[in-house]
């Protein structure tokens, strides 16, 4: 951060002042994240969204076709845009700003950390089993709680800038692998840096949007000139999203150690991907449109408060980055990711890949504060990929072209099938959650099916 004037000098000392005692006195100070509580709505064990998760979403109904701001619980979403309405905000911090009478999450975020967290905690206290408010309020029930079958959430957030690293060290390994061979799998960089490209948000979709199988131009003889064609190698790649909440002025440099105060939540990320239109299209420039046809995310926005049990060291770095990429390593989060395959002949999805986001090499606090070393500004909204994630084994990999070593060693389903890549009619869903003593906090799912390339062998239009 540049200091501009005394207000910025304490916002720094308060914020090291805070990591400090953070770490030596309690990582786990949030009230709202005593696994104690519980809410006056059933919530079963294994469900991803008991009252210590309360993530953000915006949906629809029959009745609500201009999108409602919602949190969830259990099988339930509570409609904050009714609640505030009836003025159940009052007390904290976003009272009398109409937040929540917006179709996405945006000027929410835009209000910060504290903010965030206040309404949570009013949240948790409206949900709580001893709390009578809504409990014995028949009427009021009616109006906010909402089944989640009768809901279909829409994207959340007006996402603005989309970056995706690329930190997973045993990812990067894999694909370095494939591509240069096993002696130098890493570029020169990746170890000094985490390594990012600048995507596409125009095409980010919620969970349950189709992913049309996309045309390109392709390489697939080296000693033969590029052909143009319907994608031979879709795949997906898990990743984690973070959502920046706070801004950044342009020309400022978010320091590490304040990176947590400008994210607002996560979301699980599905990196859609074509193979063979960006092995031959991405150099020297990097991926472009065999990245940017459809990426797709989780409804729920998780708030790192919620994920707070769950933060973990991450692995050593060596060597040691540079200053401004230097903190104490505890902001990575044990998150058990699943990857599911169901083919068009499966009656039920198979599990093809069980991981775990703990070990990435590079966290966000890095990934902010090298993305604004330059000075690049952070908008509300804006969204960060972790980059693919991957574990030591074959089956921790993140992705198809890591699952079948390059489409050398296809899958095999559990109906007899093969899979190198996804064929038309695959259906991906990814999972993740943390798991507590007797709860979880999850982030539901993403989920999308291959449907067919349009216009298929028909020469691209002019
Ligand atoms: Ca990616």
């Amino acid at each position: 951060m540049t200091i501009k004037n005394a207000h910025q000098v304490d916002h720094v000392r308060s914020i090291n002042q805070a990591n400090i005692l953070e770490h030596h006195v309690n990582l786990h100070a949030i009230a709202e994240n005593n696994p104690a509580f519980k809410s006056f709505i059933d919530v079963a064990p294994d469900s991803d969204f008991p009252i210590q998760n309360l993530p953000f979403c915006v949906f629809k109904t029959g009745e609500i076709m201009g999108g409602h701001i919602g949190s969830r619980i259990g099988q339930w979403i509570l409609d904050l845009t009714r609640l505030e309405q009836e003025g159940y905000f009052q007390d904290t911090r976003v009272s009398g700003k109409n937040i929540f009478q917006h179709a996405t999450l945006n000027p929410f975020m835009a209000e910060g950390k504290e903010a965030c967290r206040e309404v949570r905690a009013r949240l948790s206290q409206l949900l709580r089993d001893e709390n009578p408010q809504l409990r014995d309020h028949a009427s009021l029930r009616k109006r906010v709680l909402i089944p989640v079958e009768q809901v279909h959430p829409v994207l959340p957030v007006d996402i603005g800038g989309f970056t995706d690293f690329y930190s997973s060290k045993e990812h990067a390994t894999n694909l370095g692998r494939m591509f240069r061979g096993k002696d130098q799998p890493l570029m020169p960089n990746w170890l000094h840096l985490p390594v990012a490209y600048d995507g596409r948000s125009s095409s980010i979709v919620v969970s349950g949007n189709d992913v049309r199988r996309p045309m390109g131009q392709t390489k697939p003889d080296a000693e033969k000139p590029p052909v143009y064609g319907a994608c031979k190698k879709l795949d997906f790649e898990i990743e984690l999203g973070c959502f920046i909440g706070a801004s950044s002025a342009q020309g400022e440099q978010i320091p590490v150690g304040a990176a947590p105060d400008h994210v607002f939540g996560m979301v699980l990320f599905n990196d859609w991907s074509a193979r063979d239109i960006q092995s031959w299209e991405y150099q020297p420039l990097g991926p472009f449109l065999g990245k940017n046809f459809c990426s797709s995310i989780s409804p729920w926005v998780v708030t790192l408060d919620a994920l707070e049990p769950f933060r973990v060291a991450g692995p050593a770095q060596e060597p040691q980055p540079l200053p401004y990429l230097q903190h104490e390593r505890l902001w990575n989060y044990d998150i058990n990711l699943f990857v599911e395959l169901q083919s068009g002949a499966m009656h039920q999805a198979q599990v093809i890949s069980a991981l775990n986001f703990k070990a990435m090499y590079w966290d966000f606090c890095q990934q902010l504060a090298h993305h604004t070393i330059n000075g690049c500004k952070m908008r509300p909204g804006d969204l960060f990929a972790s980059g693919t994630v991957s574990g030591k084994t074959r089956g921790e990999c993140g992705s198809m072209i890591e699952l079948s070593w390059g489409g050398a060693e296809p899958l095999r389903l559990s109906s007899g099938e093969e899979r190198a890549f996804l064929e038309d009619g695959d259906r991906v869903t990814m999972k993740a959650y943390c798991q507590g003593d007797g709860y979880r906090i999850g982030f539901g799912e993403v989920t999308g099916t291959v449907i067919p390339a349009l216009n298929a062998g028909q020469p691209a239009s002019v």
